[in-house]
């Protein structure tokens, strides 16, 4: 077994000081009977613990990391604007440079406000909306997660959901009344409540590629329906593009899909693996925040020097990158139809997802398509398989409900070795 002594003991007291020894839970390890490896430095598609063990990385911070750890061309960038000191809390000429890179790869984002984190971007693009609209409901859908905003905390619990059971303890039954949560991918379904109450729904907000109940594709037709219900009935369309955004493409999910949103979120890579995150969309929307108007919304770090800089970089060196996205997606699906092999013969059944460069594994036979879907996939079957990925040196989310990340430093060797690794991990899972 891999030796995490060092990360146990760290784990122990971290515990002390920390609810659950962490600060954000799903690091903990949760259900996965060992310790998280508690981290000393990572370097392009390589991360390494305290114990001085190196694994091949595939969460990537959860996301940001799409040029791999420590590039360079962002770290030299960060340096360079923390010598001009890390915070003005004024406006700098780098914050509309974001904006004009964020607009040129996201026209549908006429106006942006940049924030702190995914979760300030969902919620405050919802208050923009409930304040756009005069409407107080939301829609949302089951398993997508939208950060930790009290209204966004709801989820359906089978039939409960409909009437907006709050999914965690001090969420107030009138916050979690005015969420309403359907099936994803599930148009009928959608449309009924349309019907229902459309005129009274400010928002449906909606990760187009979800990637927080494993990931799932949208079916056909169903982003398309979205947007054809939401501009019936005067209702904001907030594509949560934190995860998805420049992923699925370099120009985001609504390109890929051909479905333009009222307002977008984004986070994650925006970022550059600093906080940064932002919301945008339409004009007329946008002209409802402070101080143009008179929905409030604000931060001390918003638009950090730092962490726009990072965003740029990044950004900036994507684009750099020939074929980016196909040669990300080749990646991807090259490390998938390994993992599907090494199911294969070993007699596991896998269905595997892929959307550009983020990609999951659910173990069912059959397909995924909404979050009863992927709770109805076999979880211990997932323990076995990471535990011994982890042994091997490969490092991936500690739950089947996340996404994977290749990025662009990931090498063939890489690849190749993880896919040896699940051979193995897969006679385990198989036991
Ligand atoms: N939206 C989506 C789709 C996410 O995946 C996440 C986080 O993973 C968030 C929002 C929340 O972002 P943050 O963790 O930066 O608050």
């Amino acid at each position: 077994m891999i030796d995490l002594q060092k990360s146990k003991a760290a784990f122990e007291e971290a515990r002390k000081f920390m609810p659950g020894g962490v600060n954000s839970p799903v690091r903990s390890y949760p259900h996965m009977g060992c310790p998280p490896p508690f981290i000393a430095s990572a370097k392009g598609s390589h991360i390494t613990d305290i114990d001085g063990n190196t694994y091949i990385d595939y969460v990537g911070s959860w996301g940001p990391m799409i040029l791999g750890h420590a590039h360079p061309a962002v770290i030299s960038a960060i340096c360079k604007a923390a010598e001009n000191s890390t915070s003005y809390g004024a406006p700098t000429l780098k914050e509309t440079e974001i904006a004009e890179l964020i607009h040129s790869v996201y026209p549908s984002i006429e106006k942006i406000r940049m924030v702190n984190s995914g979760t300030e971007a969902t919620m405050s693009a919802l208050r923009a909306a409930r304040g756009y609209t005069g409407r107080d409901k939301i829609l949302k859908f089951e398993g997508c997660y939208h950060g930790h905003g009290d209204s966004l905390l709801v989820k359906a619990g089978s039939g409960a959901a409909t009437f907006g059971k709050p999914d965690s303890a001090g969420v107030t039954k009138g916050t979690a009344k005015d969420t309403l949560v359907t099936p994803y991918n599930d148009i009928p379904a959608f449309k009924a409540i349309m019907d229902a109450e459309g005129d009274e729904i400010a928002a449906v907000i909606v990760e187009p590629v979800a990637g927080n109940m494993g990931c799932v594709l949208p079916v056909p037709g169903f982003l398309e329906a979205l947007r054809e219900e939401t501009a019936k009935y005067g209702t904001v369309l907030i594509f949560d593009e934190v995860m998805c955004g420049f992923r699925t493409s370099s120009h985001g999910a609504q390109s890929f899909y051909h479905i333009h949103p009222d307002m977008t979120c984004l986070g994650k890579i925006i970022g550059g693996g600093l906080p940064a995150a932002a919301y945008g969309g339409r004009k007329e929307i946008m002209a409802c925040i402070a101080p143009d108007g008179s929905v409030y919304q604000a931060g001390t770090l918003s638009g950090n020097p730092l962490a726009v800089t990072a965003g740029i970089e990044t950004i900036r060196q994507m684009m750099n990158i020939p074929d980016l996205d196909k040669k990300l997606a080749e990646k991807t699906s090259a490390l998938l139809e390994g993992w599907k092999e090494s199911a294969d013969k070993a007699g596991v059944p896998l269905i595997c997802h892929q959307s550009g460069s983020m990609f999951g594994i659910f173990f069912s036979e059959k397909d995924v398509l909404n979050y009863q879907d992927s709770c109805e996939a076999n979880a211990a079957q997932f323990k076995a398989w990471f535990l011994s990925m982890l042994d091997q040196h490969v490092y991936l989310a500690p739950s089947p409900f996340e996404t994977l990340f290749m990025s662009w430093a990931h090498t063939d060797e890489d690849i190749e070795r993880s896919i040896a690794a699940s051979r193995k991990a897969m006679e385990e899972a198989a036991k």
